[in-house]
């Protein structure tokens, strides 16, 4: 029996995938003490970021130990307490796509969206720029969010080294051309601007710690031409050449997101595969799940793809709800968590479950 208190070994890779059924964080243990932060939901038990449970757990404190805050794409499944993780991690760099939509760019610019335009997303972005703006005033002129796009080096120490694979260079500039086109005298000449899909702007991220090597896929779908999504990706001749043993897979296991020469140009043979669901949309599909498993060596989802009942109630309200809504599921349920740990030099990686987390069967 693992104690989930335990923290790794200064030589120990860690990649904790947490999601509570809508939802997703992904916390990396590079090594010597050296961690980062992809993402963020709220567990709706301690109604805290879960990251932020987590180093709670572990005895660390965020703000020595968190290096990178990244947000790959301003989704609210992505997002929730991101900027609660921003501001306790007082010493990270925080990273996010430099491919913004019309409404994200108006944030940024400080330009209040009008109210009915404002969502958690809008929200958790505005708070992380102010936050960021709070840093400037109080001691350095020279805080900004690391604005990443493929092949943008994050991170790099004798721990290891983190590096965005996208937005690709076409996404970047189809977002230049959106804003373009919002320019008084230039808005009438521009051509037609082809705008971003929400998920092409995500960033995919490349871990590499010793040997170990990671790929995080974020949303990334695979793109509408050679030049976006996946599709990019796998043919830019400047990404990582290595292969990684670690995925966290795509977009919640969709179809639409899995590449498959991301699988065999990619990923070693039998890759050890994690990924959260996102019920609202019932992903992963079944044949999603069977997919993923008959390419991966071994797969873990941290909680079912379906909404689940919740936990017995008080017997009177139950009775109450069986009466008034015998159907219903929920959609955020307990927080899952695979945790997987790699020993510098070692074979066998030690993975551990906890919550509604399950492994897929292989078909
Ligand atoms: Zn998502």
């Amino acid at each position: 029996m693992i104690n989930i208190r335990n923290r790794p070994a200064a030589d120990e890779f860690e990649l904790s995938l947490f999601g509570p059924g809508v939802g997703e964080c992904v916390v990396v243990h590079l090594g010597q003490g050296e961690w980062l932060v992809v993402d963020s939901c709220i567990d709706r038990e301690t109604r805290k970021p879960v990251a932020l449970d987590y180093f709670d757990k572990l005895g660390l404190n965020p703000a020595e130990a968190v290096r990178l805050v990244i947000v790959t794409h301003w989704h609210d499944d992505h997002i929730g307490g991101a900027s609660a993780v921003a501001k306790a991690a007082t010493r990270a760099d925080i990273v996010c796509s430099a491919a913004l939509n019309c409404k994200e760019f108006q944030t940024v610019l400080g330009v209040t969206a009008v109210p009915y335009m404002r969502g958690a997303g809008v929200d958790e972005m505005t708070q992380i720029f102010e936050l960021l703006l709070d840093r400037r005033s109080s001691n350095r002129l020279d805080i900004t969010p690391v604005w990443a796009k493929a092949h943008t080096r994050l991170y790099q120490t004798v721990a290891g080294s983190v590096e965005a694979l996208s937005p690709s260079d076409a996404t970047f500039s189809r977002f230049l051309q959106e804003i373009a086109s919002l320019l008084p005298g230039v808005g009438a000449t521009a051509r037609r601007a082809v705008k971003n899909t929400p998920n092409e702007t995500a960033i995919a991220i490349w871990i590499e710690a010793g040997e170990i090597r990671a790929l995080l896929g974020s949303d990334l779908e695979k793109g509408d031409t050679g030049v976006t999504g996946w599709q990019a990706v796998v043919n830019s001749t400047r990404r990582p050449q290595g292969r990684a043993r670690l995925l966290k897979v795509a977009h919640h296991g969709s179809d639409g997101a899995d590449e498959p020469r991301v699988w065999s140009d990619m990923l070693e043979p039998q890759p050890l595969a994690v990924l959260t669901p996102f019920r609202r949309s019932w992903l992963p599909r079944e044949t999603d799940l069977e997919r993923i498993a008959s390419q991966a060596g071994q797969a873990f989802c941290t909680a079912l793809p379906r909404p689940t009942r919740p936990a017995r109630r008080a017997p009177t309200v139950e009775k109450l709800v069986r009466r008034v809504a015998p159907d219903l599921r929920e959609v955020v349920g307990p927080m899952g968590h695979v945790r997987i740990r790699i020993k510098r030099g070692a074979s066998t990686p030690s993975i551990e479950r906890r919550g509604p987390a399950f492994q897929l069967r292989h078909p």
